[in-house]
């Protein structure tokens, strides 16, 4: 299955998602889009699948069966995320949990391995299980099976087909699938460069993307519209997982190690408590910014913007000091100089703020954009030689920056038949 990164639990991504159960210390959530999926097999699975695998049973029979194959379905990606996870936890990587949705399983974890060698381990671990249940499936179904296929063996049989395409698909060597991490592994591994190993295998998932939207239009109009609709689908997610991964990689090796001192504007223009709404009017003029903190001994003490200034009377603005009409400023909107720059950015995506002020020692002493920081990264996209789309790369990295750090693993797709 596929790992992404994931943000603040991967809140982007799922919507509606309740706690199922928890595994060797890790949850396990099933996001409302599952239902969907598992509608899905188990309508394709009883109306099609079944009755050609095992013909001559009754009605309900392959209801029955539909609905196994369907809870063995969720159990295979479970296992396969799960491989995943205990891996990464071998590497100390910690866990938040795994997701079952729409599109298969997410592994979420609180970090990227820190080796080639981890990278690959990880990998390989979701299609390995996936690999070894369908064998264990496959020796049911000859355990169980006589001349004629029943209902048990005719679910061992497509638990078995369905692990081995979970291991197959997972294996495509399109970042970020499994096999495109083995990819970038390999390479990160050859040639020493994580984030030219991270461009050429999300290059790949790209591509991959591009070619099922073009299959599932392609099955759309020759009348499969689920399966098309889903390739069409998947297509997108993988297009835009690849590049928000690379753009991921991108950002962390920028930041990783980066303190906010090191990237903050230092002494940024404040205002002093005493001075007047009409000396805060002045500055707007000179500076161009819109909002300014206000200090008081080198304390900040909160911040005054052009909206506070318009509910004073005109005629009061050289009277009243800023003081009387600046709003506090929150505890998400301060930092520590110390402070990870990688942590305000993902802290910046999480709350929307666009400027932190910077505090060390009860003074501020630098403030911190998110376009400061956006730029950075764009010209490191820049000096690494090529983003996959350079044109939108500091927007798209603010405004929808997807959660960091999932590894995401492809599930089943309905409608095969
Ligand atoms: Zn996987």
């Amino acid at each position: 299955m596929w790992r992404r990164p994931a943000r603040a639990g991967g809140g982007v991504l799922f919507s509606h998602r309740i706690r199922l159960f928890r595994l060797f210390g890790i949850d396990v959530r099933l996001d409302a889009s599952w239902l969907l999926l598992a509608a899905l097999v188990v309508w394709t699975l009883a109306d099609g699948v079944f009755p050609e695998l095992a013909p001559g049973l009754g009605r309900q029979t392959y209801w029955g069966m539909a609905a196994a194959g369907a809870a063995g379905l969720f159990a295979s990606i479970v296992f396969h995320e799960m491989a995943h996870a205990l891996v990464a936890r071998r590497f100390g990587i910690a866990i938040r949990g795994i997701t079952l949705f729409i599109f298969g399983g997410v592994a979420e974890m609180d970090g990227e391995p820190k080796s080639a060698r981890g990278e690959l381990l990880m990998a390989l671990a979701g299609p390995l299980a996936s690999t070894v249940l369908a064998g264990v499936m496959l020796a049911l179904t000859a355990a169980i099976g006589g001349t004629e296929r029943g209902a048990a063996d005719g679910v061992t049989w497509y638990l078995a087909i369905i692990n081995g395409a979970l291991a197959l698909f997972n294996l495509i060597p399109a970042f970020p699938l499994d096999g495109g991490r083995v990819l970038r592994a390999a390479l990160w591994a050859w040639q020493g460069d994580i984030l030219k190993a991270t461009r050429i295998a999300a290059g790949a998932g790209n591509l991959f993307g591009l070619a099922l939207i073009v299959f599932g239009v392609v099955d759309i109009l020759s009348g499969n519209f689920v399966g098309g609709m889903w390739r069409f689908l998947i297509g997108m997610f993988v297009r835009g997982a690849a590049e928000t991964s690379y753009r991921q990689t991108v950002a962390e090796r920028s930041f990783s190690g980066v303190s906010v001192a090191q990237v903050m504007t230092p002494d940024p223009i404040a205002l002093a408590a005493e001075a007047s709404v009409a000396e805060f009017v002045d500055h707007v003029y000179r500076y161009h910014h819109r909002v300014f903190p206000v200090i008081r001994n080198g304390a900040l003490v909160g911040q005054v913007g052009t909206q506070q200034a318009a509910a004073i009377d005109r005629s009061l603005w050289p009277s009243v000091p800023v003081a009387e009409i600046a709003v506090p400023c929150r505890d998400e909107e301060v930092v520590d100089p110390a402070l990870d720059a990688m942590a305000a950015l993902t802290r910046m995506q999480r709350s929307g703020i666009t400027r932190l002020f910077v505090v060390g020692k009860g003074r501020l002493i630098g403030v911190l954009g998110l376009r400061d920081l956006l730029e950075l990264l764009s010209t490191n996209l820049d000096l690494d030689g090529a983003g996959i789309r350079r044109s939108s790369s500091a927007d798209a990295t603010a405004g929808r920056g997807r959660p960091a750090r999932w590894r995401w693993s492809a599930g089943s797709r309905p409608g095969t038949r």
